[in-house]
């Protein structure tokens, strides 16, 4: 749903947060890893945003462990920003796919909504929704409109050899990418 958008605030710069890093790999399946997915997602993000004329900070932009209370700094850091963390996902037996969004404090809701909307139209993964879950760099950025992304299921055989495309992450950025300017738009 595109969200009534009761409370989109103005921001000029986006912190990034590509999930996990270094010793932490995330989920994981053979040598594919959850912190390189985010990383390399992040990076395209972060190039369309820049593009679309928006700052944006990464917490980490190489393979290194940034512990969680360094991220929601970040977060917290800028004025005018919203936070945005980008994982994927895993559950056990491998039966899980498609994509979600969380935010935590309700400020965060309407950019959970934007991002998730344009996330799934741009790829065509199914659709699980906006979820209100406590993850600790959305719980703890508070500033800011904070939002967790998981972008498909790397426990999932059919969606791991599509996200280990350059082209199925370059949709997944342009999703994130064109559900953060749209909602940029909508304030
Ligand atoms: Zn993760």
């Amino acid at each position: 749903m595109m969200a009534s958008a009761p409370l989109v605030r103005a921001f000029d710069t986006v912190v990034l947060d590509a999930g996990h890093g270094d010793f932490d790999r995330g989920a994981a399946i053979g040598y594919v890893y959850e912190k390189h997915l985010a990383l390399d997602t992040a990076r395209r993000v972060q190039q369309l945003l820049e593009k679309a004329g928006l700052k944006v900070v990464m917490t980490r932009s190489r393979d290194v462990f940034v512990p969680l209370p360094g991220r929601a700094s970040a977060g917290n850091r800028h004025g005018n920003a919203i936070f945005v963390s980008i994982h994927y996902n895993y559950s056990r037996g491998g039966s899980g796919a498609g994509a979600e969004s969380y935010y935590y404090h309700s400020k965060g809701y309407a950019l959970a909504a934007y991002i998730q909307a344009y996330l799934v139209q741009r790829t065509g993964m199914s659709n699980r929704g906006v979820k209100h879950a406590s993850f600790h760099v959305i719980r703890e950025t508070t500033r800011n409109p904070a939002v967790l992304i998981e972008c498909g299921f790397v426990s999932n055989s059919t969606e791991r050899a599509r996200m280990m495309t350059g082209d199925f992450r370059n949709r997944i950025a342009e999703g994130i990418a064109q559900g953060i300017v749209s909602y940029k738009k909508s304030n």
